[in-house]
């Protein structure tokens, strides 16, 4: 399979100040060395509690924020240390959809003009050639033509949110990341938008990385899934192998909260103790180790090293040896 995008060693720390002269004391590893491929056409779903670096990884990726250290290769060039100016030429390629429709659409600005802004920027567009497009591009989203001389507010959250969808495509981009673009909407309007994104990845060839908080919403969309803690990959692999045959006690754990239908394959809820540790202060060894079922006295002080256990599924967990 081809690779649209290669994470290699992705790193974003974030300072922390303290004390009277506000001087660097430490550092949130928000991301802390994740490597991942991406495959052109598929989705890879994202998934973390708050504070697991998931956005920080799709922001750092699309160079929204430049990383601390680490590569992402696309179309040949490291785009993570390329001049902003260079980079340019591959942000159209490479669009977010943002959580909160809310706040990331300009209430001042028409939709026809929120969907046409981005075109703005190519400048070899002719105005009626936008203007054929914005209507083009409301179509492929389910919204009527009209749409475009109303305001933001008098849609709903699933209409602001294929707006928001419209104006990522209207760069023709290949990449599109999606923040939890369905995390603010009711759970009978989040199928709906996610059998939109998925059409319309089928239809314009595009590739997802789809982040969200839990299972059950990237178990549809995604083709493969990797679960996030603290900054660091716990488990990454194909969707049926993530979610018929989890490895790591963390997966397992997310796992047993997801509803399935099929009462004979209810898994007993496990319950995690305590609560997420400070990303600012994380425990030594595993960071899972303090509220792993499973922990045992390696895991204080060793970390877990993503390993391979056959069939694209990796695990960064001490109960796993390399599988050849
Ligand atoms: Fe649990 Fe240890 Fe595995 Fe970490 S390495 S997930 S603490 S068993
Ligand atoms: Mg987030």
């Amino acid at each position: 399979q081809e690779k649209l995008l290669e994470v290699r060693n992705l790193k974003k720390y974030f300072p922390v100040k303290g004390g009277v002269l506000q001087r660097t004391v430490g550092h949130v590893k928000a991301v802390d060395d994740i490597s991942i491929d991406i495959y052109k056409g598929e989705t890879l779903g994202i998934v973390g509690e708050s504070g697991s670096g998931k956005s920080t990884l799709g922001r750092t990726i699309l160079r929204l924020m430049d990383p601390t250290e680490g590569d992402v290769i696309f179309k040949g060039e490291n785009i993570a240390t390329v001049k902003q100016g260079k980079m340019r030429k591959y942000r159209q390629d490479m669009q977010m959809v943002f959580q909160d429709p809310y706040a990331s659409l300009n209430p001042r600005m028409s939709v026809g003009e929120i969907i046409e802004e981005p075109m703005l920027v190519q400048k070899t567009m002719a105005k009626k050639d936008r203007k054929e497009k914005v209507v083009d591009l409301l179509k492929k989203v389910g919204l009527p033509a009209e749409a475009r001389e109303k305001y933001p507010h008098e849609f709903s959250g699933g209409q602001r949110q294929r707006i928001g969808i419209a104006r990522a495509l209207s760069m023709n981009p290949e990449f599109v990341i999606g923040d939890e673009p369905v995390s603010a909407l009711d759970v009978s309007v989040q199928s709906q938008v996610l059998n939109l994104m998925e059409d319309l990845q089928k239809e314009f060839n595009l590739t997802y990385l789809f982040i969200a908080h839990d299972l059950s919403v990237v178990k549809h969309i995604s083709d493969r899934v990797g679960v996030m803690y603290l900054g660091r990959m716990a488990e990454i692999g194909p969707k049926k192998l993530i979610y018929d045959n989890p490895l790591h006690p963390y997966t397992k754990a997310l796992l047993s909260s997801v509803p399935v239908p099929d009462v004979t394959r209810r898994r007993e809820k496990i319950k995690l103790k305590g609560e997420l540790p400070s990303p600012s202060n994380p425990p030594t060894g595993c960071s899972f180790h303090t509220r792993c079922p499973e922990a045992h006295d390696r895991c204080k002080v060793d970390r877990p090293e993503l390993i391979h256990q056959g069939e694209g599924q990796y695990v960064a967990c001490h109960l796993y040896s390399e599988k050849k």
